[in-house]
């Protein structure tokens, strides 16, 4: 569990993907076998983890990111922005044989998306490179995990921030299933509806705008696994926290939503990920890191792209006032 008390502000250890994120605006997203016209195209830093290092570091987090570009253009903007935004980039390293990943990304006039990725130097990092970057862990108060890099990548570096008294927050996405062990090296899971219903082999997911009542046969499925703390995102709907460490009667929040005018929401759940993070990291209770989290995420979706439309404290602050 943390290591961090209110008001300090302890490290937070990214560990996985970077992505440039090659997006086109169109009027609506193809179907199978289509072909629509876009409307623009750009080239963004991107890929899940250094999203969510730059949206916690914006938000005041301490972070470090461990991930692997190639040596190439698209590993120089990933680097230059993660750096820009104040994150730790020493634990980033080049790979001399693969590419720097990318995500092929297409957004609609309602900012829905769909994306494809190709992880390249991403699919390099191995166990191995988290016990190069054993120091980083060292008093680290979160390490904070998602799936594009490899199970065993992801649950060594669980297992070092557990080792190390962090808490491991874990985005289970893109979805994958994960082994037993890994679920139990996890403090905070998140994820959002669809990945919940994956996860639980089911669709008893309640529609998104159940009472809060209705979560309580998914916080004890999720309990059965040893997930006691679950953040589940709802889009436009917001958010619910799962807690079943908190006292009866608190164990399940409700998060409103914040009501914007969404232009692309890709990164949004990044920009929750890394709120969430860096709220943890200063020692905030889970349910008050969920309602900073949904005000961040808010404001990403208001501007194009990932990373440069993730807010700053003070403009969290600002709707939060
Ligand atoms: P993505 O994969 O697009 O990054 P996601 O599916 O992981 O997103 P969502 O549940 O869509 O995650 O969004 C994460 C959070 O972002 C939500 O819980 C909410 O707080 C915020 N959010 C997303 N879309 C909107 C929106 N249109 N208006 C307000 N808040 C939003």
């Amino acid at each position: 569990m943390s290591s961090a008390t209110a008001g300090s502000q302890g490290r937070i250890v990214v560990v996985g993907s970077l992505n440039a994120d090659l997006t086109i605006y169109c009027e609506r997203l193809p179907l199978p076998g289509e072909t629509v016209h876009g409307k623009g195209f750009a080239v963004n830093p991107g890929g899940k983890s250094a999203n969510q290092a730059v949206a916690a570091s914006l938000l005041g987090g301490n972070v470090s990111l461990v991930g692997a570009v190639g040596v190439d253009a698209n590993g120089d903007m990933l680097l230059s922005s993660a750096a820009g935004a104040g994150v730790d980039i020493s634990g980033v390293r080049t790979s001399p044989t693969e590419a720097t990943g990318v995500a092929v990304i297409a957004v609609d006039s309602d900012g829905e998306n769909n994306i494809i990725i190709s992880a390249g130097a991403n699919g390099t990092l191995s166990p191995a490179d988290v016990a190069v970057e054993a120091e980083a862990f060292d008093g680290a108060a979160v390490v904070c995990l998602c799936l594009e890099v490899s199970l065993d990548t992801v649950e060594a570096a669980a297992r070092a921030g557990h080792d190390a008294g962090a808490t491991v927050l874990l985005n289970l996405s893109p979805y994958a299933e994960i082994p037993q062990q890994l679920a139990d090296l996890t403090d905070v899971l998140l994820v959002n509806a669809h990945e919940a219903s994956l996860f639980l082999g089911s669709a008893e997911i309640p529609g998104s705008d159940a009472d809060v009542r209705d979560w309580e046969a998914v916080r004890l499925r999720f309990a059965e696994w040893g997930l006691q703390r679950v953040l589940v995102t709802l889009g436009a709907h917001g958010s619910v926290v799962l807690d079943s460490l908190a006292p009866s009667g608190q164990q399940l929040v409700r998060v409103a939503p914040v009501k914007v005018k969404a232009v692309d929401t890709t990164g949004a759940g990044d920009a929750f990920t890394g709120a969430v993070a860096a709220r943890l990291s200063a020692g905030a209770p889970l349910a008050g890191a969920a309602a900073f989290a949904s005000v961040a995420a808010a404001l990403a979706t208001t501007r194009k792209g990932t990373q440069a439309a993730y807010p700053q404290v003070a403009d969290v602050e600002r709707v939060l006032a």
